[in-house]
C-alpha cells in the first residue's frame, strides 16, 4: 500500500477536478468538500468472557442535498476516521450517479469481526446502534450493510432501533433478512450490478462476454455473486481470491460450488477449499493474471501505484468502493484499460436498498421479477448517463460519473439554497 495515502484527500481532489471540468465556481462546490456532520463513538462491549471491551465507531454524514444520509456500515480493523469520510463522500456520489433520492453517509467500527463470536458481534451491534440512535432515523439517515456485515447484523441493529423508539420501524436500515423487512434482490444486487455493468461496457467495445475471462479479487457477497452471474452469462471465471489467497483454472473454475463452500460456515475461506482442478495463487497474482475483465471486490487500494503497471486486461469493473487509487488509475488510463467506476458498478446495492425502503415505508412488496427490472432500467439508464458526459468531455468513465454525481448534488444545494 502506498504510505501517506489518505482516501479522504484523494476522493476530494478527483471531486474538485469534475467540478472544475463542469465549469462550476467554488462556491458552488465548496460545502462537498466538508462532511455535514461527523461522530465519533465509543462501543463497550461485555465479551463471553465476562470483561468489557471497548471499541471505536464512527458515523459520517457527508451530503444531505438530495435526500436523507445512505450508506453502508463495515466492522474492519483498519477502519479509521478518513476511510469512512471518503466513502461517505463515495456514497453522496453513487446516489446521484444513479439518481436515487438520498445523500450520502457511511459508518464503520474499528474491530476484526472475525475475532468476535456470534453472540458478541451481536452485542457489538446492539451497543454501536444504540450510540448512533440520536442520529439516524428512516427519514434521517438509513445505514446498510457493508465489509463484514450482513442482513444478521442489519437484524440486530434494526431491533436495536425499534427498541429504542418504541415501535418496530423497518425502514432505519436496508439490507435485512427478507423475514424481517428486506428485500428480495437486495442481496444479489450489488453483484447484479457490476454484471449488468460488464454487459454494457462490453458492448460499447465489442467484447464478447462468452468465453471472455475474468478474475475477480473478493469472494464475499459482492465478488462472489459478481462471480456467479458472469459465469452465467458465459464468462470464464479464470480466478478468484479472498483474504487467504487465490485460486485459479486455467479451463475456468466451478464459482458455483466454491461459494456454496465459503456461505456454508461463518469464517471459511478459500485456503480451506480442497480440489486438484486448480492451483492456488496469491492475491498480487491474481492481479496479474492474464484476462478480458478484472474485478477488484475486496477493499481499497488494490490497485496501486505498483500493482497497475503488471495488471494484464481490457476492462477493470469496480466492485468494491476505491479499489484504485489516483497513481493506479493514472497508469490504467495510460495504459489504455478501461474502468468502470465504483460509484457506477457497485451502486446496485444501494439501488436494491432504495427499492426495500420504498416498501418499507409503504409496507408494500414487490416481486424479485419487478426488483430486478427496475435495477436494470436504472443502471442502463445511469451507465448511459456516464458514458455520454465522458463521451463529451472527452474524459475516463470515472471522471463522467463524477461529473454527473457533482452536477447533480451542486445543482440540489443550489435549489436549496443557504440555510
Ligand atoms: N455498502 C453498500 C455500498 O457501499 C450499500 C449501501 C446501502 O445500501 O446503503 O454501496
Amino acid at each position: 500500500m502506498d504510505s501517506k495515502y489518505n482516501p479522504y484527500e484523494e476522493i476530494l481532489k478527483t471531486l474538485e477536478r469534475a467540478a472544475k471540468k463542469l465549469g462550476l465556481e467554488e462556491d458552488d462546490y465548496i460545502q462537498l468538500q466538508y462532511p455535514e456532520r461527523e461522530l465519533q463513538v465509543s462501543v463497550p462491549v461485555r465479551m463471553d468472557d465476562g470483561s468489557i471491551k471497548v471499541f471505536e465507531g464512527y458515523r459520517v454524514q457527508h451530503s444531505g442535498a438530495r435526500g436523507p444520509y445512505k450508506g453502508g456500515i463495515r466492522y474492519h480493523q483498519n477502519v479509521d476516521m478518513d476511510e469512512i469520510k471518503a466513502l461517505a463522500v463515495m456514497m453522496s456520489l453513487k446516489c446521484a450517479v444513479v439518481d436515487i433520492p438520498y445523500g450520502g453517509g457511511k459508518g464503520g467500527v474499528t474491530v476484526d469481526a472475525t475475532k468476535l463470536s456470534a453472540a458478541e458481534l451481536e452485542r457489538l451491534t446492539r451497543s454501536f446502534a444504540t450510540r448512533l440512535y440520536p442520529i439516524i432515523g428512516p427519514h434521517i439517515d438509513i445505514p446498510a450493510p457493508d465489509v463484514n456485515t450482513n442482513g444478521e447484523v442489519m437484524a440486530w441493529f434494526m431491533d436495536a432501533y425499534s427498541t429504542l423508539s418504541g415501535h418496530l420501524t423497518p425502514g432505519v436500515v436496508t439490507g435485512k433478512p427478507i423475514q424481517v423487512g428486506g428485500s428480495l434482490g437486495r442481496r444479489e444486487a450489488t453483484g447484479r450490478s457490476i454484471t449488468l455493468m460488464t454487459k454494457e461496457i462490453a458492448k460499447k467495445v465489442g467484447l464478447e462476454l462468452k468465453g471472455a475471462r475474468v478474475a475477480v479479487q473478493g469472494a464475499g457477497n459482492v465478488g462472489g455473486t459478481a462471480a456467479k452471474f458472469l459465469q452465467k452469462e458465459g464468462c470464464k471465471v479464470v480466478a478468484i481470491s479472498d483474504v487467504s489467497g487465490g485460486i485459479y483454472s486455467e479451463s475456468g473454475l466451478d464459482i458455483e460450488k466454491i461459494i456454496d463452500f465459503l456461505r456454508t460456515k461463518r469464517g471459511r475461506t478459500l485456503a480451506e477449499y480442497d480440489g486438484s482442478d486448480f492451483s492456488r495463487i496469491s492475491n498480487e497474482e491474481l492481479m496479474s493474471t492474464e484476462v478480458d475483465i478484472l474485478i477488484p471486490a475486496a477493499l481499497e487500494n488494490a490497485i496501486t501505484g505498483e500493482i497497475a503497471p503488471n495488471i494484464r486486461t481490457k476492462i477493470v469493473v469496480e466492485g468494491a468502493n476505491g479499489p484504485t487509487n489516483s497513481e493506479g488509475d493514472r497508469i490504467l488510463e495510460e495504459k489504455g484499460v478501461i474502468v468502470v467506476p465504483d460509484i457506477l458498478a457497485n451502486a446496485g446495492g444501494v439501488v436494491v436498498s432504495y427499492f426495500e425502503w420504498i416498501q418499507n415505508l409503504q409496507y408494500l412488496k414487490w416481486d424479485e421479477d419487478e426488483i430486478n427490472e427496475k435495477l436494470e432500467n436504472l443502471m442502463v439508464k445511469a451507465f448511459n448517463d456516464v458514458w455520454n458526459a465522458a463521451e463529451k468531455a472527452g474524459t475516463s468513465l470515472r471522471m463522467g460519473a463524477y461529473m454527473v454525481a457533482v452536477d447533480r448534488i451542486a445543482t440540489a444545494s443550489k435549489f436549496r439554497g443557504m440555510a
